[in-house]
Order: structure tokens, then sequence, then C-alpha cells
């Protein structure tokens, strides 16, 4: 293998707009067989908005202010479209916490209130009860994530919010497959958003509902099985798994967490470049040989 081939390459990555960690990473693209994406934030904007709010033993104002108040500390893509779903004043919090990959509670009007995924909701004492059991499942399958929001016991309404596809994801799913490569969509957010989104964009193999600490269990999984996995992600979430994989991919417009995690940054955050990396690792340890 000449150093000098390797240097090239990883020099045309850099005009292709993919930042090559190093000239041994080329290898490393060259041999990879499937490609896990993450979803939200990945193969989709992650700029959600809130398209729906169902009020149950409440008022609805309250329901979208309190869940706005707490929203308004976190940084997640759902956080931003529940605070900017109310455009009033919002009340302070006392305590805020946020529980990763599940959703946030705090002190809002001398009520905690706890708004996120069920599973949390029923890990701090606030009961699901049928109404809203129900607005949640007609949520998801319009293939929007429910986000719940609950105080004094109970859970008393559903925003929705739903995200869009990248315009170029579609295409990049039907080039990697091109390549050889399986795509695998992963997620923390249910099975039927991620259902949509993979039928959307061409991707048969999904895993969803997955917390954060299990995306790295993912990528093992793949790997035992005897796979070269590439894990493409944006988030502080992906960060273990983008470390883990044979090949961590982050997007330009992700954090700095899952740049720094990662072998290869796709500047623009345009999936489509992932595929022009395998493609240039290939032609590049071609000509070595
Ligand atoms: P992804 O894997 O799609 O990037 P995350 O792991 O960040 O998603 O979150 C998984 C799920 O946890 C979300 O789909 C949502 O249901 C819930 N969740 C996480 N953070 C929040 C939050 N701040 N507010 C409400 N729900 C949240
Ligand atoms: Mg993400």
């Amino acid at each position: 293998a000449t150093p000098t081939a390797l240097m090239v390459g990883t020099g045309r990555g850099a005009q292709l707009g993919v930042l090559i960690r190093g000239p041994e990473v080329l290898e490393q693209t060259r041999r990879v067989d499937t490609v896990v994406l993450d979803k939200t934030g990945t193969v989709t904007t992650g700029r959600m908005s809130l398209v729906d709010v169902v009020a149950i033993d409440a008022d609805e104002q309250d329901v979208r202010r309190r869940a706005a108040a707490l929203e308004s500390a976190s940084e997640h893509p759902i956080a931003r479209a529940v605070a900017e779903g109310w455009p009033g004043e919002r009340p302070e919090v006392v305590g805020f916490a946020n529980h990763e990959g599940l959703g946030v509670t705090g002190e809002v009007e001398g009520t905690r209130v706890v708004v996120g995924k069920a599973a949390l909701l029923e890990r701090e004492g606030v009961n699901v009860g049928d109404e809203v059991a129900a607005a949640l499942a007609a949520a998801r399958g319009t293939g929007g994530t429910p986000v719940l929001v609950g105080w004094d016991g109970h859970a008393r309404g559903v925003l929705v919010v739903a995200d869009t596809v990248k315009e170029t994801s579609g295409e990049a799913v039907a080039l990697l497959r091109g390549l050889g490569l399986e795509p695998v969509l992963l997620t923390g957010d249910h099975e039927q958003a991620a259902r949509t989104v993979a039928a959307e964009v061409g991707i048969d193999r999904v895993v969803a509902d997955v917390l954060p600490a299990d995306k790295l269990a993912e990528v093992r999984r793949l790997q035992a099985e005897g796979r070269v996995v590439a894990m493409v992600g944006d988030g502080v979430n992906d960060a273990a798994a983008l470390a883990a994989a044979d090949l961590g991919i982050a997007l330009g417009t992700g954090t700095d967490v899952a740049m720094e995690a990662s072998d290869l940054t796709l500047v623009s955050g345009d999936l489509r470049v992932a595929a022009t990396a395998v493609r240039l690792s290939r032609r590049t340890l071609a000509t070595i040989r």
C-alpha cells in the first residue's frame, strides 16, 4: 500500500465533502457491508413541528403551556417543537431533569410535570388511562411521535410531533444498496414512526424503541452476525455506537460529540456522500493493489 495513494484519497474525500480522520480509515470504509442509520436528524431533517394536541381531563392550554415550559430547558429536537408550540409566556421550572431517550420532568406552577414516553410516565407514577392510550395509538398510526404530558398521577394530554425525511435520503439508501450494503434503521422512536420513514426511503430492516445506551448493543449484535458495520448518526446519543462501529460516520450538521466519536464526517449532512466515501475507498485501494 502506498501512503501517497491514501493521502490522495483522503484529500479527494475533503473535496467531495467527507472529512476522513486518517488514511487508514479508507481500508475500514472499503470493508463495510452493513450501514446502520439513526433516524431522527440523520435520515430525517430533525426539524420537528407540533402537528396535533389532544387534552384529556385537562385544559388544552395547561397541557401546552406546562409541556412547553419544561421542554424549553431541553435541547432535543422534540423539545424545540413542543416549546415553539406555546407562543405565550412560559412559567418557570424548578428541579428540571432530562431522562435521556425518554423525556423530561420538573415542577411547573407548583406541580410536578412529566413529559415524554409512556414508559417515563409509568416510571414516574403517572397513570396512562384508556383515553390517553387511545390518543397515543392514533398518533402512532399516523407515523407521528406522540409526547405524553401528565401531572398529579394522570396523563392529561398527547402532543404529536412530526419530522420530514431529508430530500436526499431515499437516493442515498439506493446508492448504498447499489454498492452492496444493507441498510438498517435504528431509533429510539416507536416502531410505526420508524416503519413509516423506512418505507419512504427503502429500508427493510428496522430496530425501534432503542434506548440511547442500547444503540451500541445493536451495533455489537450486527457485528456478532459477522457483519462489518458502519453507523451513521448525529446525536450525543449515537456517540457510543459510532465509536463501536467498524466505521463511524457523523453528520457535519450534528453534534461535536458525534463527530469526535467518528472516523468520517459528512460535512453537509447529505447521506449520499456516505456512498461517495465507499466508492472513493474502493477506488483508492484498488489503485494500491
Ligand atoms: P432518536 O434515536 O430518534 O434520535 P432519542 O433516543 O433521542 O431518539 O429519543 C427517543 C424517544 O424518547 C423519542 O422518540 C421520544 O419519544 C422520547 N424523548 C426523548 N427526549 C424527549 C424529550 N425531550 N421530550 C419528549 N420526548 C422525548
Ligand atoms: Mg439523531
